[in-house]
């Protein structure tokens, strides 16, 4: 054999022993955290306490004349009636029209724990619900109505959690405050007054924790145990009009490249030209932690993630909608319009596109790819409403650990993966004074239960409930 083929055999063998000692190295990272303790939690009782706040229909609406602001005030009555524990210890601020900031006073002045939720739900118009939404129907071991998981099942399992300690008189290391938002639903305003008043009490959050991932299974190809994703980040959103204006005149005498034929035109290029496909570090993060916990054969794929990045994009991009929303800023078209009267051509034809950005990507980036792509100058791209992703949380600090070890404390079996939410929550304001928000709801759901989230039969298991105020007792006692 040549010294020269001799040398490249070495090094391929080389290549291949430092490959499988990277697949026999990667596997799930060891957390260290103690059993959960769910001294003082009620299953039974914390189903009843639910169904009974799900019975008050505090249904939130852009039309300020819709709310009933009568249900929003007996929702706030009761439930310092159903925690007095919890009640005793916390100081209750009410902001703005009804936002709810609660603080419970720690033993040091370290930076606090923010436990966020909302009490607002969306309406059920229209929804094929099999029984009364409001209903609060406890039975075989679920609960049933609007918000028992979105997001009163959120709140409850806090409210337990904090009840139970209270009653032992336990009080904890930091201060813990507590975010429920009266307006979620409606993009309003109740987590920015939380954010503003706790920025003029110059308080920075050690660890924010809002609704977002869940426990889920089966979910990944691979993987077939319990996966705890947690969202570190928001992708931005843009409401973009695409318009053509035009003459116009009598439909019987048209022209060649009227408004709707250019508008058509540039909408089907946006729709021909998707954004490029970008592997953040967060898509990283989370190919990393489900690859750790894969079988065989995706395991010894997915520990080379880092390295096969272009590849493992164009794999995610065709590994169905969602996956493919995870790596790329998206735009769909919701709604077309032209002219007004069915012989009249159209003086002005407009698309809106829905646009959800890509990390690493902003509003002013994507506007301006979305005129190249255009590259028409009849065609008036105009942003209507828009925000940036959000900031990155970290994962390389405690408050990351103990979010991580409370979640193995009750779900021993689950790998933590990070993940980028598609869609835009109250968290994102947090990120103004904290590098730590997490979105993460501590709660086990099946496939069937996440889509009944803003649709009918919304509902949530005792048994989940319960774990999630056991994750929170376990949190709150490891600060
Ligand atoms: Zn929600």
């Amino acid at each position: 054999m040549r010294p020269a083929l001799l040398a490249g055999c070495a090094v391929a063998a080389g290549a291949v022993a430092a490959a499988a000692r990277r697949v026999a190295r990667f596997r799930p990272v060891p957390v260290d955290t103690d059993p959960a303790d769910a001294g003082g939690l009620d299953a039974a009782g914390m189903a009843e306490r639910l169904g009974e706040l799900i019975r008050i229909p505090t249904v939130s609406s852009r039309d300020p004349g819709a709310v009933d602001r009568a249900a929003f005030a007996r929702f706030r009555e009761r439930l310092a009636e159903l925690y007095p524990h919890a009640h005793r210890v916390l100081e209750l601020r009410v902001l703005g029209d009804g936002a709810l900031l609660h603080r419970w006073p720690g033993r040091t002045d370290g930076d606090p724990l923010v436990l966020m939720a909302h009490h607002d739900v969306v309406p059920v118009d229209g929804q094929a619900w099999s029984g009364d939404p409001f209903s609060g129907r406890v039975a075989d071991g679920v609960v049933h109505g609007r918000g028992a998981i979105d997001d009163k099942g959120s709140l409850v399992a806090v409210l337990e959690a904090v009840e139970s300690l209270a009653a032992e008189g336990f009080v904890p290391a930091r201060d813990v405050w507590i975010s429920s938002g009266h307006d979620e639903e409606v993009a309003g305003e109740g987590a920015r007054l939380a954010v503003a008043e706790l920025r003029r009490l110059g308080v920075r959050p050690w660890l924010v924790l809002d609704e977002g991932g869940a426990v889920v299974r089966g979910v990944f190809p691979g993987v077939a145990g319990q996966v705890a994703v947690v969202g570190l980040a928001e992708k931005g959103r843009a409401g973009i009009e695409l318009s053509v204006t035009d003459p116009g005149g009598h439909a019987s005498a048209p022209v060649p490249g009227g408004a709707t034929a250019r508008l058509a035109r540039a909408v089907l290029r946006v729709d021909r030209a998707p954004f490029p496909v970008r592997v953040d570090d967060v898509v990283l993060g989370m190919v990393d932690a489900l690859g750790r916990a894969a079988t065989p054969g995706y395991r010894a794929l997915f520990a080379h993630a880092a390295l096969l990045r272009p590849l493992l994009g164009s794999v995610l991009a065709r590994a169905g909608r969602e996956a493919n929303a995870l790596v790329r800023t998206t735009a769909a078209v919701t709604q077309l319009e032209g002219s007004r009267a069915r012989n009249v051509l159209a003086t002005r034809a407009r698309a809106h596109l829905d646009v959800r950005i890509a990390l690493g990507e902003t509003v002013a980036s994507t506007v301006e790819r979305l005129r190249r792509v255009v590259d028409d100058p009849a065609v008036e791209v105009r942003v209507v409403d828009g925000e940036d992703p959000s900031p990155v949380s970290r994962t390389d600090n405690a408050a990351f650990a103990a979010l991580t070890s409370a979640v193995r404390a009750v779900y021993p079996e689950a790998a933590v993966a990070p993940y980028v939410m598609v869609q835009a929550s109250d968290a994102r304001h947090f990120c103004a004074i904290s590098d730590s928000v997490y979105r993460f709801m501590p709660f086990d759901l099946t496939r069937e239960e996440l889509a009944a989230l803003h649709a009918a039969d919304e509902r949530i298991r005792v048994d989940a409930l319960h774990r999630g105020a056991v994750f929170h007792r376990h949190l709150i006692r490891r600060l």
